[in-house]
């Protein structure tokens, strides 16, 4: 299990990283919000505590900006203390919330506590990479082949529905609030889009007459290319 500590104050990075390897856990630590984001993307934690305090950006918004990309499991520390942080805080995606100045062995605990709320019910099944896989209860998602199996039964989905599952698989038990689901079908919409566009693109190219127009510009993106009025 690996933890990304966002915290500034070198001191208390250096404490957590000791207290967490004592409990088995893996810890790196990013002391600015751009170094949080990419070490989320290059080192995929298991959960996130993150200090709202940093020195390049309001952790409010670091929050929010890795919700938005990743459902890993954040637990905000800090010393706004007063109920509008912290339902700011939960609002935007965090899901626990820690007041400084806290205690080491109920960090710890809340840390256990959010990743035993993330453990997938079943183990990965070996070889197959546990990013692609999402394992609730007896629904099991295979995100790159956007394939699923209900009770092993397979069982196919239109896009909305399939993202409107993964939404809800990504956090089984919780009850998620209708934006939130919105947002998160958005997102796998996005993936998916992204993923088929070449193809998609390839095949537009097909079509009568659409051959000639739709143009890749290399490194920028695709073109409907229109003939000037001169060509006309
Ligand atoms: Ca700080």
């Amino acid at each position: 299990m690996k933890v990304l500590v966002v915290e500034d104050n070198e001191p208390v990075s250096a404490a957590l990283q000791a207290a967490l390897a004592q409990q088995g856990l893996e810890a790196v630590c990013a002391n600015t919000g751009k170094a949080a984001l990419d070490l989320l993307e290059r080192t995929r934690p298991d959960v996130v505590l993150l200090d709202l305090g940093l020195p390049d950006c309001d952790g409010f918004t670091l929050c929010g900006t890795i919700r938005a990309s990743s459902s890993v499991p954040i637990l905000v520390t800090t010393a706004r203390g007063d109920h509008a942080s912290c339902v700011r805080g939960l609002d935007l995606g965090a899901d626990d919330y820690l007041v400084k100045p806290y205690n080491l062995a109920e960090l710890l605990a809340r840390v256990r506590a959010v990743m035993r709320r993330r453990r997938p019910a079943e183990p990965a099944p070996i070889g197959e990479p546990p990013g692609d896989l999402l394992l609730a209860g007896p629904v099991r998602i295979d995100l790159k082949e956007r394939a699923v199996l209900v009770n092993g039964v397979p069982t196919e989905l239109p896009d909305e529905e399939f993202g409107i599952l993964v939404a809800l698989a990504r956090r089984p038990g919780e009850t998620l609030p209708v934006d939130r689901i919105v947002d998160e079908v958005l997102r796998t919409h996005r993936a998916t889009l992204k993923a088929s566009l070449q193809r998609d693109i390839a095949s537009l190219r097909e079509r009568r007459g659409l051959s000639s127009l739709l143009e890749a510009v290399e490194g920028k993106g695709y073109r409907l290319s229109v003939p000037g009025p001169r060509d006309r």
